[in-house]
């Protein structure tokens, strides 16, 4: 409106994204909110940016009680996923900065990439490509390499937002469905929606799972959960998905466990350190399927996520409380 100053409130992206994931968010960014972007690879630029923001949209990257130091104009931070074990919880407690979570997107993304591991490792997909593009026909080979997904065990570990999602599309291909989650309990209804699941011990489900599925947060608990001792449980037809946090597996004791096929596969979108590094041992097994994190990395998964996470962050400036806050924070 002419003549009437507006207040712009300055939220900054805390990613050294490409230029195309910068063009969405600027897309995404309403009315009234003015994008910091970081566009260089010079620490200086990411530290001046962040002195001057009011609030932090955070993806991957750390948030430190330093970086925190640096910026005292800071009201809020939302993140625009769910896994936030790198930001220190205490140091924005210690301000009353609210940190907020964005579990919408997750899910879908989540789920759907669950079902395109399992599958793509059951049928050896990547395998497959890559033979015939190398002019390899690899039509009986595969034969007695390939399962189908019908008929099996599907066993979650973790049945939180993203083990549903995956509870829910598998019921589609006709599984069997098992989930450990000793922090939840589930309705008769709950268990119905979900064909049935039964909430069991790790034991019994690494006993009886033929796909074994992560779906925990990466917490003290969980870190290196997947290590020998709960490899050695799984069956050794059994495959191994790991899409939640790349701490929660014991990466060389899984390499030995593949190498050595007492399990018969895995999927994996995460890893510890990443980006993994080049030449790593599971780039050179011929049964997984690896992904560069990119569980809820869809362009809809994110534009879902931003819409989310820039309306919070404008519910905030418009005085009300933000949604999906952490408790402490
Ligand atoms: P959530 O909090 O909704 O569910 C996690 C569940 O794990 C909870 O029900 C909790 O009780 C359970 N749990 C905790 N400790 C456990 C243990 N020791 N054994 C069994 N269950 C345990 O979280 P979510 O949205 O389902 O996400 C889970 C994790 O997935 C996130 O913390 C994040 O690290 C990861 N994630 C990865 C991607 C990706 O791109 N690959 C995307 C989103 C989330």
């Amino acid at each position: 409106m002419k003549g009437r100053a507006v207040t712009e409130h300055s939220v900054l992206y805390w990613n050294r994204a490409t230029r195309d994931v910068n063009a969405v968010v600027r897309e995404e960014t309403p009315p009234g909110l003015r994008l910091l972007l970081i566009e260089s690879d010079d620490p200086a630029e990411a530290r001046a940016r962040l002195a001057e923001t009011e609030f932090l949209l955070i993806a991957d990257w750390a948030l430190t009680a330093a970086d925190l130091e640096g910026a005292p104009r800071l009201r809020m931070v939302q993140h625009q996923g769910v896994g936030y074990e790198r930001i220190d919880v205490a140091a924005l407690a210690a301000r009353k900065i609210p940190l907020c979570l964005c579990p919408a997107g997750t899910a879908t993304g989540v789920g759907e990439h669950t079902m395109t591991l399992i599958l793509a490792v059951l049928k050896q997909v990547v395998l497959a490509h890559n033979a015939l593009v190398q002019g390899q026909w690899l039509q009986w080979t595969l034969r007695p390499l390939t399962r189908d997904l019908e008929g099996k065990t599907l066993g979650l570990l973790g049945f939180g937002r993203t083990g549903r999602a995956t509870a829910q599309r598998a019921l589609g291909f006709g599984v069997r469905l098992l989930a450990c989650d000793p922090y939840i309990a589930l309705t008769p209804e709950e268990r119905a929606r979900f064909g049935g699941v039964e909430l069991v011990s790790r034991e019994r489900l690494l006993r009886e799972s033929d796909v074994v599925v992560c779906h925990v947060p990466l917490t003290d608990e969980t870190r290196h959960m997947v290590n020998g001792a709960f490899l050695a449980q799984m069956k050794p037809t059994a495959y191994l998905i790991n899409i939640s946090r790349g701490g929660v597996v014991d990466q060389d004791a899984l390499v030995e466990a593949l190498r050595q096929r007492r399990i018969a596969g895995a999927g994996l979108d995460v890893f510890t350190p990443e980006p993994l590094s080049p030449g790593h041992p599971l780039t050179t097994l011929d049964n997984v399927v690896l992904t560069p994190h990119v569980g809820a990395g869809t362009l809809d998964a994110f534009r879902t996520k931003m819409r989310f996470a820039l309306g919070n962050i404008r519910r905030v400036v418009q005085g009300e409380p933000p949604l999906e806050r952490v408790a402490g924070t």
